[in-house]
This record gives structure tokens, C-alpha cells and sequence, in this order.
């Protein structure tokens, strides 16, 4: 079960910690030696119980997470998420207004212009507060307009405003959360962290619902951890059905529906608990070398040495987005020369150095320096930036 410490450098489904892979492997053949692998016992054995209380308890931990807020997990990705959001969300809401609010949405890259998009293929009432590429001087996703050039776009009844807090595919993440949406008491943020979940510290109480997807920063594809707001729950639970219907709102599948997967202790189905285990793993690794803040100590040196080396070379490499709003998880760049794109690429993987070829949307590189990147690693990846501008530049 050994393997050398890759140098993987891919946007998602990402590296994990060797030595949780490895317990994992010996608990999918026989978990705590009951003979069998925590895969292949019922979802509601006591073992099994067991995982899913380890993950909550372990995540409020890490996070802090108050009394106020409730964590669960469903199966999907992000995207069942786009979904299921929406449609929760606008039915808590007609469970406490009687009336449809409007779903907000602050586009900043692909992945929020998507959720919009579902929000707005299920029939809702869905509206793009601002689109980043509106107020941006190349049109593109690249930056984040200040909140005194958007704010006055919000008007009328919201049943949340939703953000993709990091980009994956463009790299641009919000460095604070908006002060207009967090500071009104009516409005509910919804926020996709998909891909900067515990990478840095954040206050639970400014979310209405937190959404992520654990393919990058937790584990593996799968499993989409939520924490919401209890009285979204009630909310939900109140709303009536015929009102529900005369509004036109869509019925959320039962799988979906966050107060049934709550009350069920996230097992209303069969949730994957092998998975679930492998997130847990991830957890107690985290919380053992310190929790939340090493680790931002450890991404605030990772993403300061690439994007060093990055500028440090102004007419060889192009960083396409704003330095505000720069992502700290997924390093974009392309170079200015993109002759000599396949050279850097081959260059790159004769040093072990994978996964950087850019999204195929936006073309170039993206280094995505997920948790399980060590400073190691970045320094290296660091290096060989730095190694190829100087050999190649003219
Ligand atoms: N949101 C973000 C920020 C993502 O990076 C991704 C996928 O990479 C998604 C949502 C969609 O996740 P999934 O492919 O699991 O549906």
C-alpha cells in the first residue's frame, strides 16, 4: 500500500493524503475487524451510525460550526446541488412569506452562471443580481466588481442570493463574503464551496446554506456536504402544499428534500459510507495537524511561492485574473508564447509535476493546490515555473 507522494496538481477529483488513502483501503477489507469492509454493512448498523456521527462531529470542530446550523450529506455532486438548492430553498421561503421571492445570483465564473441556469431551467425566479464580465475591462471572468457597483441591483422579495465562493474552472474566488447580502437579516446566502472548503477559516453565521461538493478539498466524488440553517428546515417543513402548487414552485425529490435526508440522519437511502469514512479520515487529518488555521497558514504559503514565481516572469507568463480576487486553490495562467504550451506540459510531467493543463473552457494552465498539496509540492511546481521561463524565454 505504499506509493511516492504524488505531485498532482488536477482541478477535481484531486489528490488525497497518502495515509488516509491507506487506512482507507485497510478499513474498505475489514473495518475495526468485524471481518467485513465499512462498505459492505448496512447503512443502519451501529458501525455505520457510527461514521456518519464521526463526520458531523469532527466538521462542526474544524468549523465551529454553532447550535444554529445543522450538517447533513446527500449523494450527488455540485450539480444535484444547483437543484436541489433552489427548489428547498424557494419552498422555505413560501413556507414563511407565503409568496415567491426571487432567486439571486452573483455570477462570477461558469460554475455560478450553471446554478443560475438550472435555477432558471426548473421555472423559478431565478435572476442574475450581477454577471463579473459585465463590469470586467476584457469581458471575461476574471474579476469581482466592488459591492457599491452591484448593491443597487438588488431590489424586491429574495429568497436567497447565491455565490460560488472559489471558481474552479476560472480561478477567481471571493476574498470576503458581501457585506450587503450578509448584513440583511432578509436575505439567506447560499454559498457553493466546493472547492475551498477548509482551506480557510469562515464564520458560519453569515450562511443560510453551505453547499460542497468532496471531490477536491474532502474526498471522493459522491458525497456533497450541507450545512444550513436550522429555520430553513422549519421553513420547509411549513410550507403548504396547495400554496406550493398554486406558485408553480417544483416539488423537490424525496432523496433531496433536506428535512426528510435530516431527520433521517442523512440515511434516508443508502448513503455511500465508504465514502463517507474517506471524508471522515480527511477530517481527523485535519484537525491532528491543527485544524483550519495550519492549514491556512500552509495554502497562504503555497499560493504566495506559485503565484511569486508566476509574476515574477511578467512577459513570459499571463495571469489572467485580477490580483484582488485571485483564487487560492486554482492557480490560472497561460503562457504568452502558447507555442510552447505542449513543451511545458511535458516538461512538467518528467518532474512528476500532473494535472496542469488548463479547463478545456478557458484553455492554458490551472495549478489547483488543493489541502493535500504540501508547501513541498507548490515550492516544486514553483520552481520548475520559474526553471522554464528562464530556459525559454527570448
Ligand atoms: N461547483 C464547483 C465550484 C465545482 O468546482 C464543481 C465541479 O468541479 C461543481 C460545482 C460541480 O460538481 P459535480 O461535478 O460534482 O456536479
Amino acid at each position: 500500500l505504499e506509493r511516492e507522494e504524488p505531485t498532482h496538481f488536477g482541478a477535481g477529483p484531486a489528490q488525497l493524503p497518502t495515509h488516509v488513502l491507506q487506512q482507507a483501503a485497510l478499513d474498505l477489507i475489514n473495518y475495526k475487524d468485524i471481518g467485513l469492509g465499512i462498505g459492505e454493512i448496512s447503512h443502519r448498523s451501529k458501525d455505520a451510525t457510527q461514521v456518519i456521527e464521526d463526520s458531523k462531529t469532527h466538521l462542526k470542530e474544524l468549523l465551529n460550526i454553532p447550535d444554529t446550523h445543522e450538517v447533513f450529506f446527500m449523494q450527488g455532486g455540485g450539480t444535484t446541488g444547483f437543484s436541489s438548492l433552489a427548489t428547498n430553498l424557494e419552498t422555505a421561503y413560501v413556507g414563511k412569506n407565503g409568496k415567491l421571492g426571487k432567486c439571486g445570483y452573483l455570477v462570477t465564473g461558469s460554475w455560478s452562471q450553471k446554478a443560475y441556469e438550472e435555477a432558471h431551467r426548473l421555472r423559478l425566479p431565478a435572476e442574475i443580481i450581477f454577471d463579473s464580465r459585465k463590469y470586467d475591462s476584457n469581458g471575461k471572468f476574471g474579476s469581482i466588481p466592488n459591492e457599491s457597483e452591484w448593491s443597487s441591483n438588488l431590489n424586491g422579495d429574495y429568497a436567497y442570493v447565491y455565490l460560488c465562493e472559489n471558481e474552479t474552472v476560472h480561478g477567481v474566488e471571493w476574498p470576503n463574503l458581501p457585506e450587503c447580502i450578509v448584513s440583511n437579516p432578509n436575505i439567506e446566502l447560499v454559498a457553493d464551496l466546493s472547492s475551498n472548503i477548509l482551506s480557510r477559516h469562515i464564520d458560519i453565521s453569515k450562511y443560510g446554506v453551505i453547499m460542497a461538493g468532496a471531490q477536491k478539498n474532502i474526498g471522493l466524488a459522491g458525497l456533497t456536504l450541507y450545512i444550513i440553517k436550522k429555520t430553513i428546515l422549519n421553513d420547509i417543513q411549513n410550507a403548504n402544499q396547495t400554496k406550493l402548487d398554486e406558485l408553480n414552485v417544483p416539488v423537490t425529490p424525496i432523496a433531496f428534500d433536506y428535512p426528510t435526508v435530516v431527520k433521517n440522519n442523512s440515511a434516508y437511502n443508502t448513503i455511500p459510507i465508504f465514502t463517507l469514512h474517506i471524508m471522515d479520515l480527511v477530517f481527523q487529518h485535519l484537525k491532528a495537524k491543527g485544524g483550519i488555521k495550519q492549514q491556512e497558514v500552509e495554502n497562504e504559503l503555497k499560493q504566495k511561492s506559485i503565484y511569486d514565481a508566476l509574476d515574477s516572469y511578467p512577459n513570459f507568463y499571463n495571469l489572467p485574473v485580477d490580483k484582488s480576487v485571485r483564487s487560492k486553490m486554482n492557480v490560472v495562467f497561460t503562457l504568452k508564447d502558447s507555442s510552447l504550451d505542449g513543451k511545458f506540459l511535458e516538461e512538467a510531467s518528467k518532474l512528476k509535476l500532473t494535472g496542469l493543463k488548463g479547463h478545456r473552457s478557458v484553455g492554458g494552465f490551472r495549478a489547483s493546490i488543493y489541502n493535500a498539496l504540501t508547501v513541498e509540492s507548490v515550492n516544486k511546481l514553483s520552481k520548475f515555473v520559474k526553471d522554464f521561463a528562464e530556459a525559454n524565454s527570448k
